[in-house]
């Protein structure tokens, strides 16, 4: 018995829907829903032979789009069912516990360089045309709307938190409408400047 009524032509749709929509990023909202039926159904959406591994954010997507084009899939045996129900919910929970811990960290090193004395806030980078060590590209940066002045550290406004002059062609296109204020940084450069700001200052505070 198939665990999927949707033919393949509607399957074959929808992974071509999903390759146009998805884009690159991951949208939480949807990784932390309950986007998948059961692993047979996820296997056979996505063209896998066994149960599905680690998904990538476009086979979450293209469950996820499933999911609306067929809420009443083919019945599971029930204790089979109850049983993916139960690690669905841990799953979420999980997943959602991690989404609050990254927002709480990225409030806290907000605040701590709004103390430091600049406006910060999430900028993706379109620049994106080299690959090196040392920063993520095309990654959500800490982009700085006031200068930052902090130590030895020095910084203009409308730059990212982890800019250098010999990394700044990589670095120089940031539109505003890369400006995301749902969402926490990802470039590795940018968040160890601001952890080690956010050391310094808790350390003068404690002495
Ligand atoms: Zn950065």
């Amino acid at each position: 018995m198939r665990a999927t009524n949707l033919t393949t032509e509607q399957i074959t749709e929808l992974r071509e829907r999903a390759r146009r929509e998805a884009g690159p990023f991951t949208n939480p909202a949807i990784t932390s829903s309950s986007y998948s039926h059961n692993p047979e159904w996820a296997a056979e959406i996505i063209g896998e032979r066994s149960n599905p591994r680690v998904l990538t954010w476009l086979e979450v997507y293209l469950l996820y789009i499933a999911k609306q084009a067929e809420p009443d899939p083919p019945p599971l045996a029930m204790a089979r069912r109850r049983a993916y129900e139960q690690e669905e919910k841990q799953r979420r929970a999980a997943e959602q516990e991690r989404w609050r811990q990254e927002w709480s960290d990225w409030e806290y090193l907000k605040a701590t360089l709004e103390a430091a004395g600049t406006q910060v806030t999430v900028r993706h980078n379109y620049t994106s045309h080299r690959h090196l060590d040392g920063y993520t590209q095309g990654a959500d940066h800490i982009y700085l709307k006031k200068p930052l002045t902090f130590g030895r550290l020095r910084r203009d406004a409308d730059i990212v938190l982890c800019w250098t002059p010999s990394r700044a062609k990589d670095l120089e296109y940031f539109p505003v409408e890369g400006e995301y204020d749902d969402r926490v940084p990802t470039c590795k450069a940018c968040i160890k400047t601001a952890r080690s700001i956010a050391e310094r200052i808790k350390k003068k505070e404690s002495s």
